[in-house]
């Protein structure tokens, strides 16, 4: 016989996260610099390691000393860009799709049997289309092979308002606009009904663009044939979609609020709901919440919390909050984080920590470039453990990512020696925030189950 309770057990679903990418806006390569700083470190590693060095002396295998050491040396953060998968009830969500996504490709590849690649089916959850979150798309293998199924999810441009017309109207007058917004004749009626000539302005600019053969919309399938267009990459999309993988596009909806909003009947048979919010980010940017009835996995995209708020997208703007507030944390992203009844949840953030406080500090022409600093999502993330009423007993995890690409292995290291300070001493209603949270910076490879 079934009990509830072994009912109940059978249904606790589990996340499995894979960070695949995790630098911010250009990839990194490991070079001579960064190559010298870790032998420098292995060794010395070696050295202040007596079990390690005792090996050494023993000539025992390189591999056995490597093992002896702190795991720290051993390791690279990856230079790969934006990309991060979900596994939940053998459900694959890969999120953004940088150049980490061409390392998912490979793997899913090589995991076939007998040299044939298994029939792979996933759903690629974009956050926004700036090229360090899609610019594998012309390389991500399973995608040119015939067999596997794929969906694209993003922003649609069908929500945008007239003030997000405006903007691309300045943006295209000043000439800083490549793509120009053309989808929806509804949305250039309800701007010609109070500026009519604002409407006659954007369409002469769509026939302009339409005429030289620039792409009109940014739509999600039209940013994929962008990135494929002539000129850009070998194979256009059009011929690869003729020949390769099987690859839908989904525009997603805007909460008209800024709330959070669900992406419809897509996950209600697998058991499980897909979460999403407009986050602070030039051209907008979405967070993501994967919530089963255990876990919650959050991949929040890139975001600022102040002192610019960027996108005319974001509700604070919707809702009239002047540009120049400066929140040290953004509430949409507290509320985003603690969810409803989440307080049992095991919860895991992949954040965009692109600074340091310090850097994000001192250096005032970083502000409206649409990334946060590693404390203040530290910070956040307590708070929302905090309200959420996780405390005492289930701390939420931080993953800190979109790691600044000018950071060798050594300066991220470093950079976690004082997050340890600063978590261990910065209070949060008289507790220090390592009450709240647990964290760790991003590191490519590295899988996290929750
Ligand atoms: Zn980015
Ligand atoms: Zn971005």
């Amino acid at each position: 016989m079934v009990t509830q309770g072994a009912l109940l057990e059978e249904r606790t679903m589990s996340i499995d996260i894979t960070l695949w990418g995790v630098r911010g806006s250009y990839a990194k390569p490991y070079d001579q610099k960064d190559l010298q700083e870790k032998n420098i470190d292995l060794i010395q590693a070696i050295r202040n390691t007596p079990t390690a060095y005792a090996l050494f002396q023993q000539n025992a295998p390189v591999e056995e000393v490597l093992k002896a050491i702190d795991s720290k040396r051993t390791h690279t953060y990856g230079g790969h860009t934006s990309c991060y998968e979900m596994i939940v009830n053998e459900r694959k969500l890969i999120f953004d799709v940088g150049l980490g996504g061409i390392k998912w490709g490979d793997y899913e590849i090589a995991n076939g049997a007998n040299g044939k690649t298994k029939p792979i089916t996933a759903d690629i959850l974009m956050t926004h289309t700036h090229l360090d979150h899609n610019e594998a798309a012309g390389f991500i293998k399973p995608w040119f092979q015939k067999g596997h199924k794929f969906t694209i999810l993003g922003i649609a441009n069908a929500n945008e308002t007239v003030r997000e017309a405006q903007r691309d109207y300045q943006d295209a007058k000043s000439g800083t606009a490549t793509i120009v917004q053309s989808k929806g004749q509804e949305k250039i009626e309800a701007i010609r009904s109070v500026r009519p000539e604002l409407a006659a302005a954007i369409e002469a600019i769509v026939r302009e663009a339409t005429a030289a053969g620039r792409p009109t919309s940014n739509t999600v399938e039209e940013v994929m044939i962008a990135l494929s267009d002539k000129g850009l990459h070998p194979i256009t999309w059009a011929t690869r979609q003729g020949f390769g993988a099987e690859i839908q596009t989904i525009d997603l909806p805007l909460h008209p609020e800024g709330d959070i909003l669900y992406i419809k009947d897509r996950y209600d048979t697998a058991g499980f709901r897909v979460g999403y919010q407009m986050s602070n980010h030039p051209d907008g940017c979405l967070s993501y919440r994967v919530e089963t009835d255990a876990s919650v996995g959050i991949y929040m995209g890139d975001g600022e919390h102040g002192p610019t708020l960027l996108s005319s997208r974001h509700p604070l703007i919707q809702k009239g909050v002047k540009q120049d507030r400066q929140p040290l944390m953004d509430p949409h992203f507290i509320k985003f984080i603690m969810g409803k009844d989440e307080a049992k949840k095991r919860k895991v953030i992949i954040a965009d920590a692109h600074w340091t406080q310090k850097e994000y500090d001192t250096m005032p022409w970083i502000h409206g470039w649409g990334h946060s600093s590693a404390e203040q999502f530290l910070f956040t993330a307590a708070m929302a453990a905090k309200h959420a009423g996780n405390m005492p007993d289930n701390k939420i995890h931080v993953v800190l990512s979109h790691h600044d690409p000018n950071k060798s292995d050594r300066t991220l290291d470093k950079i976690a020696e004082e997050l340890e300070q600063h978590v261990a001493t910065k209070k949060l209603n008289g507790h220090p925030l390592d009450h709240y949270v647990t964290w760790e910076l991003a590191r490519e490879g590295r899988k996290i189950n929750i």
